[in-house]
């Protein structure tokens, strides 16, 4: 696991390395569970997007710099969406270049990028590649066809190994692979069946995501007229057993409750934000959290646009497209650092840290709660750090609804 950075403050201000994150609010079609900031008729505005995005990252960048006294780099990016791989390479250069002017990338930058199967060819991985992107994240979802089907996903599995072999082949060998599971018709054995097939890839990284049907979206009309049938909890949790045993016979580590990695490839910009560490949200509907305050960037692509045309930069980190911000509590501080290390199963969180932080041992800002759900079986310590079980990696929102 790499090394937590370490703090550098010019006079009273954080001047740490940041991560970014780059909302791509565009996708070809709107899969059946997707309640994302994502349109599937905007795709015209995608240069003039481009050009939006890198006006903000430029105005964000100004305001750190007027805050620290000199530039903050940055050392990872993480180009999500929506469909990142619909952007033309020449306008997601367009991005990178003004990252890199407004906060210089640091030597070792990892820079990710969310790929639909089904989007790209060589030509393009190697175009992408070329303009320094070093990780891909590729939203396979399942490699069993009447799955995908009903997910709604414009891939085929084929299409997925098509892609993963084109990333390796220029260069591209550190990613990542999505799967759903949860999905409803999906058994334990189809399960296995997707999670077999995505381990033949060995990739270096894998995320598992249990389906939640969202309000308003196709998959919840289906669940409303019958078409479906609600998700068996039970089903899901033997479907995340067998994940755990099949991933860890094949030398995973499972370092976040839907993470896995072979050794040294863990996501650093999603670390990021389990270590409850800075990140800046720059595009349509993306939130960041930087400099004690917590934010919002308005949703809509156009009003994202006309904002950032229009409108002059807050102080760091709100540019003139943020639409909701907040000081961040003694609260909510406390709240997302034990919620947030939580995640981090192998880590977890370093009890001493929280104290020296917020002048309180945990115990103390939460009486009882620890005690009662170690008595569950649910935490345990050890070494100083406080530890989610395995029994609660399932059941997390349980826990953590006690520290909310
Ligand atoms: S590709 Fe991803 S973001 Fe786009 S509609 Fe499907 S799930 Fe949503």
């Amino acid at each position: 696991m790499p090394e937590l950075a370490t703090s550098c403050i010019i006079k009273g201000v954080n001047a740490d390395p940041l991560s970014l994150y780059l909302h791509i609010p565009f996708c070809q079609h709107r899969c059946a569970y997707c309640d994302f900031n994502t349109y599937t008729s905007l795709n015209n505005l995608r240069s003039t997007y481009a050009q939006a995005l890198s006006a903000e990252v430029r105005q964000v960048g100004k305001a750190a710099q007027a805050q620290a006294e000199e530039q903050r780099p940055s050392h990872t990016l993480f180009f999500g969406g929506g469909t990142p791989s619909l952007m033309e390479p020449a306008d997601l250069g367009l991005i990178l270049t003004a990252t890199r002017a407004a906060f210089p990338w640091t030597a070792d930058v990892e820079i990710t990028m969310e790929v639909n199967p089904g989007t790209v060819d060589q030509a393009y991985l190697t175009a992408v590649r070329r303009l320094g992107v070093n990780r891909l994240s590729f939203g396979v979802q399942s490699a069993i066809a009447t799955e995908l089907a009903l997910l709604e996903r414009t891939h085929d599995f084929a299409t997925a190994v098509a892609a993963v072999q084109m990333a390796r082949a220029v260069g591209l060998a550190n990613f990542s692979l999505d799967l759903i599971y949860g999905v409803p018709g999906q058994t334990l054995s189809s399960w296995q069946a997707s999670l077999r097939a995505v381990l033949a890839l060995e990739p270096p990284h894998l995320s598992l995501y249990c389906l939640t049907i969202e309000p308003g979206t196709p998959m919840q009309r289906w669940l409303e007229n019958g078409r479906i049938s609600p998700p068996d909890p039970d089903l899901g949790a033997d479907q995340y057993e067998l994940a755990r045993t099949l991933l860890a016979q094949h030398g995973y580590l499972h370092y976040e409750i839907s993470n896995w990695a072979q050794p040294g490839h863990e996501c650093r910009h999603n670390l990021t934000y389990w270590r409850d560490g800075e990140y800046l949200g720059l595009g349509a509907g993306a939130h960041g959290h930087a400099a004690g305050t917590r934010y919002a960037v308005v949703r809509q692509p156009r009003v994202y646009m006309q904002r950032l045309q229009a409108g002059e930069a807050g102080p760091f980190p709100l540019s003139a497209a943020v639409a909701q911000h907040h000081t961040i509590s003694r609260a909510e501080a406390m709240s997302d650092a034990v919620i947030t290390q939580l995640r981090l199963l192998q880590e977890g969180l370093d009890l001493a840290a929280f104290a020296a932080r917020f002048g309180q041992p945990l115990d103390e800002a939460y009486p009882g709660q620890v005690a009662q759900l170690a008595e569950w079986g649910l935490l345990e310590q050890c070494n100083g750090r406080l530890f989610l079980t395995p029994q609660a990696y399932f059941l997390s929102n349980q826990v953590f609804y006690r520290f909310a």
